[in-house]
């Protein structure tokens, strides 16, 4: 295998016993997308100035003997809504396209203290709206397994540059599933931590109340250690949870003897593939095999979720967003006449179809005579949403579903009608609605060979577990060790 094809944690092995260095790294990555990237398009923007001064840094870390990190050296990809100071940060939008932020990300500069070296930034759905990365402003990502297909979205360039080994790892941000639904489709590993966990400082806000930022990784190992070094409390985030960071890596044991497994009767639904529903079955066989007791349970507001979570993420958006006026900073439209027209032009050259959907849609549920039937209530649907979780974590301890009802679709399948896109993350919305962490990891293969993800979900601030029962599965598993064939 080339080194480009390693799991952090390998190459971090390799870095320490010198049988590789750190600009040897960076420059083998950079081979490795010049090949692959015309097929692939995962990124926006390549930073490789940056990042040869960064490996020289590690090497010469190295050389004085010092002991370096478990991230010094490795090469990551960043979505591309996550600021580093000085290096543009478009979130897939003509609104951003020349914006460079004056700070960086709280998890910037976790990983910039750990010595870890940014490859780029990685195309995503325009604002982090879809799922698929068709909703880009700039260009359309392709599946590693299958080019004909989506790699899933919003993250869908993160998911698609490790899965294609264009990164040893990558962050995405996961509002409704944007970093569990892409790694589904491109067979990798990808954690939505806790709301709370991870900073959200420096990440550019979609829908504040779930938004987070995750790992996406070539196996679980590498998502505790990249969570070890981003997650934590942040008082530059009022939402950022004040509690300690345990040390993930060490919740890896290969053990699910007694662990509780919840399988909810909702999420085995019509519309189904049956190759998924297959799959999902087989991996619920094999932890049971493996020690899990399993249980079937109900969470009876499952199909409010979509509804809810449509009208709250689209309220919160249209507020977020409300600071695109070509006034500061962003795009600002070349012939406007007057203010008003400044903003309004600025606007609507600026912002993709689906964005401004969304954006009349928020407007529309946050408007007078509308809040109570449509904001209102939908908070009021999100607290039943969290309690069905609650009472389900009374009797079990995780909770097993896929991670979205199909593989990877092709281009242009769910475009024309925004619904169908919608209920395409009909598996991952609940639990950000209940602020809850869930992995998806990989859990199968259909007979044409693409990836199936396979989702755990656990209670708040209970990651530990949810890696160990990730972690028990993968190695039993060993999904995660197949590569798509790129030339
Ligand atoms: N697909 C969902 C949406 O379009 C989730 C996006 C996300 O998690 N950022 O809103």
């Amino acid at each position: 295998m080339s080194w480009v094809e390693l799991t952090a944690h390998e190459l971090h092995e390799a870095l320490k016993k010198k049988s590789v260095s750190a600009k040897e790294l960076v420059n083998a990555f950079y081979a490795r997308i010049e090949s692959v990237e015309k097929g692939v398009r995962a990124y926006n923007t390549l930073t490789q100035k940056e990042a040869l001064a960064q490996a020289d840094r590690i090497d010469r870390a190295i050389a004085r003997g010092e002991t370096i990190g478990p991230l010094a050296g490795i090469p990551i990809a960043l979505k591309d809504n996550l600021c580093i100071e000085g290096i543009r940060t478009t979130c897939s939008s003509k609104i951003l396209d020349n914006y460079r932020p004056p700070y960086d990300a709280t998890v910037v500069s976790h990983l910039k203290k750990a010595g870890a070296v940014f490859l780029g930034k990685t195309n995503m759905d325009e604002f982090a709206m879809g799922s698929s990365t068709e909703n880009s402003a700039f260009e359309k990502t392709k599946n590693p397994w299958d080019l004909s297909r989506i790699p899933g979205g919003s993250s869908g360039g993160s998911a698609a540059a490790v899965a294609a080994s264009e990164a040893a790892a990558a962050l995405g941000s996961d509002t409704g599933g944007s970093i569990r639904q892409p790694a589904a489709c491109c067979g990798v590993v990808g954690l939505k931590p806790t709301y709370g966990r991870v900073s959200r400082y420096g990440l550019v806000a979609f829908a504040s109340s779930l938004d987070q930022i995750g790992p996406l990784t070539k196996d679980v190992t590498d998502t505790a250690t990249l969570m070890n070094v981003i997650g934590g409390y942040d008082p530059s985030d009022s939402t950022s949870a004040d509690l300690p960071m345990p040390d993930l890596t060490r919740a890896l044991t290969r053990d699910v003897r007694g662990v509780r497994l919840g399988v909810p009767k909702e999420y085995f639904i019509e519309g189904m593939d049956p190759e998924v529903e297959a799959s999902i079955g087989q991996a619920i066989e094999t932890l049971k095999k493996l020690g899990a007791e399993v249980k079937e349970i109900s969470l009876p507001h499952t199909e409010y979720a979509v509804a809810t979570y449509y009208i709250l993420a689209t309220a919160e958006a249209s507020s977020n967003l409300a600071r695109y006026d070509g006034v500061r900073y962003g795009y600002r439209t070349p012939q406007a006449r007057d203010l008003l027209e400044m903003y309004m032009k600025s606007r609507s050259e600026g912002f993709g179809p689906e964005v401004k959907r969304r954006i009349m849609l928020g407007t529309y549920a946050l408007s007078s005579g509308y809040y109570d039937a449509y904001y209102k209530k939908a908070q009021q649907v999100r607290t039943l949403i969290k309690r069905d979780f609650d009472e389900a974590f009374k009797t079990v301890d995780v909770i097993v579903t896929p991670t979205a009802p199909t593989a990877a679709f092709r281009f242009g399948e769910k475009t024309a009608d925004p619904l169908q896109m919608y209920l395409s993350d009909i598996f991952t919305i609940s639990v950000n609605l209940a602020g809850i962490p869930a992995i998806s990891l990989p859990g199968g293969f259909t007979k044409d060979g693409l990836p199936i993800g396979l989702q755990i979900l656990g209670r708040a601030f209970d990651e530990e577990r949810v890696l160990r029962v990730a972690y028990t599965y993968e190695q039993a598993a060993e999904f995660h060790k197949r590569r798509p064939s790129l030339s």
